[in-house]
């Protein structure tokens, strides 16, 4: 009899897209021996090159983590469900400020909150009172800032800096068509007072870092964690736990979410949960590996939800809980997460005081610095390809990217072999031809040019700026996304 095993959708694409395996074993570790016997390119995501689990990809047998169990010796039986969760980038009252009085329109605007005894005029009070603070306008921030916007929390304070983008629209309900281009603060705040007036939006154009990030989180009660990267992530949460400001964290992934409240007294924290990122490019952004449009909306309104409740004090948080949340089998399931003894920054002994260098510490290189170095690999232009095919040179192109992406725009003559399979099909292309590979920006054909030149390819070129900067500049009659 078999243990059944729940793939997570990051990691489908190498379980050939199953969400579930079914493998025989006595314990974690015979099963994940299995697992990656039938499904190799797992292994690197599951473990690291010294052969150990890796600390980002957590798992659980039914609701509990392996690490309060017996970690790979914990048993299991057929009876057990296996969760494999890897990271995807306070019960009392939060506000104890005095509370202003409701005038009368405000009355009769919350009047169906006024006569709940969970709310009431005390609690509606404190949301008046209350100052909450959203890391990040979009997808996640665009939901929850609009409903606790709605239900009268009465200063709402953003981080961003970004534009609205068209790409934005299909899940970032707060912006509309004609705000393409816009800034997005300027915007949410527009929509935010249009819906309550009487609303204080605080903006904070600027990107958070280790220099800003306490001095902006001070001023409120709580933050809604709705970053986009893993760099940020850590900062709220370390920010959070320094100045005992509860996170309401929630993520999301193509049709996965997950939701907490961490950083409260005893509760766990997001490092609790996940002590260190992944590897730069392991796990795909929502830009890279897209998210279904409807996903932020019901993960933003968790989020809102939570903080509600922590304002007013009502219910049972979501602390000590790792809520996840799969839309395509419209399922909630629920995961035990306790606060870490050894946690560096909530633990009983933190070694981490003070902010960090985030980028550091999740490996990446800063834009800024990206855009000076010299790459790393080398690279041709688009106006140098188009050249070389007007001059009717053989160039074999290689495009990266995945089959959903080749169906909207194509490079004409390109062979579509997807990043993830290039290792095992490199053999079906000739070392001896020039090769320019592509993917939709330079990133993922950046690695795929390292790895053909690992394989003995020497003459092979990355196309900088992908296939957006050929519709840019040489095709603009392709439709870009
Ligand atoms: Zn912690």
């Amino acid at each position: 009899m078999a243990t059944r095993i729940l793939i997570p959708t990051p990691l489908r694409p190498f379980t050939g897209g199953r969400d579930t395996v079914e493998l025989e074993g006595a314990t974690i570790g015979d099963l994940l021996k299995a697992l990656i016997a039938q499904h190799g390119d797992l292994r690197r995501h599951l473990y690291s090159d010294e052969g150990k689990l890796r600390n980002f990809v957590n798992i659980y047998v039914n609701d509990e983590d392996i690490r309060h169990l017996q970690r790979e010796s914990t048993p299991v039986t057929p009876k057990d469900t296996v969760t494999i969760v890897p990271s995807v980038a306070g019960g009392s009252t939060t506000v104890e400020r005095e509370t202003p009085e409701l005038t009368r329109d405000e009355i009769q605007r919350y009047s169906r909150h006024l006569i709940m005894p969970e709310v009431g005029v005390e609690g509606q009070r404190k949301l008046k009172a209350a100052r909450v603070l959203c890391v990040g306008a979009g997808g996640l921030g665009s939901p929850a800032t609009m409903y606790l916007a709605a239900a009268g929390v009465g200063t709402i304070g953003l981080v961003d800096f970004d534009t609205v983008d068209a790409s934005n629209l299909h899940r970032q309900i707060i912006y509309g068509a004609p705000d393409v281009g816009r800034r997005k603060l300027e915007a949410s705040k527009e929509r935010l007072q249009a819906m309550n007036p009487s609303l204080n939006v605080v903006t904070h154009e600027v990107a958070l870092t280790s220099k800003n990030a306490l001095d902006i989180l001070r001023d409120y009660d709580l933050v809604v964690d709705g970053t986009d990267n893993f760099q940020t992530r850590y900062l709220v949460n370390d920010a959070c736990v320094l100045l005992g400001k509860p996170n309401v964290y929630g993520s999301i992934f193509r049709f996965d979410g997950q939701a907490a409240v961490f950083a409260v007294p005893d509760g766990p924290c997001y490092r609790c949960l996940y002590p260190e990122p992944p590897p730069p490019g392991l796990v795909p952004s929502c830009a890279e590996g897209g998210v279904l449009g409807v996903l932020p909306g019901i993960i933003g309104v968790i989020q809102a939800t939570e903080a509600v409740k922590l304002i007013l004090g009502a219910g049972q948080p979501l602390v000590g809980r790792l809520l996840l949340y799969d839309a395509l089998s419209m399922k909630f399931r629920e995961l035990k997460l306790r606060r870490d003894p050894d946690c560096p920054v909530c633990g009983d002994h933190p070694t981490i005081k003070t902010l960090i260098d985030y980028d550091a510490f999740c490996g990446v290189t800063p834009p800024q610095k990206a855009a000076n170095a010299a790459p790393t690999v080398p690279e041709i232009t688009v106006e140098e390809l188009k050249a070389r095919y007007d001059r009717g040179e053989d160039v074999y192109l290689l495009d990266v990217r995945e089959p959903n992406e080749y169906q909207i725009c194509r490079i004409e003559g390109s062979k579509l072999i997807p990043l993830g399979q290039v290792a095992a099909r490199a053999g079906e292309l000739d070392p001896s031809r020039e090769l320019v590979v592509h993917c939709k920006m330079g990133g993922r054909s950046a690695k795929a040019v390292a790895l053909l030149q690992e394989r003995g390819f020497k003459n092979v070129f990355n196309l900088k700026g992908g296939i957006l900067a050929w519709i840019d500049r040489i095709d603009p009659s392709q439709p870009k996304y």
